[in-house]
């Protein structure tokens, strides 16, 4: 897998979104305030300041009390976690 976030089993959808620094950057941080930020997102030990958002949405159980599977956004398929 050469990005972070997989793709889309059904449309091949490239489910990488955009770098995690780039929202406190936008909102006027300094790059210092945005490292801080991005550190409390899961994926920073493996991925730094290239970690990303996953564009699939997370679909959530409240019985199981985890994430069961994903959407894609482009093409709204779901597939259960672990399966793509
Ligand atoms: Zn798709």
């Amino acid at each position: 897998m050469s990005n972070i976030h997989g793709y889309c089993p059904f449309c091949s959808a490239n489910l990488d979104g955009d770098l995690v620094i780039n929202y406190p950057l936008t909102e006027g941080k300094t790059m210092e305030e945005a490292l801080e930020y991005a550190k409390d997102y899961s994926g920073w030990s493996e991925h730094k300041e290239k970690n990303r958002w996953g564009r699939a949405t997370a679909l959530y159980s409240i019985v199981k009390d985890r994430v069961i599977g994903y959407r894609c956004p482009d093409c709204n398929e779901t597939w259960d976690r672990g399966k793509k």
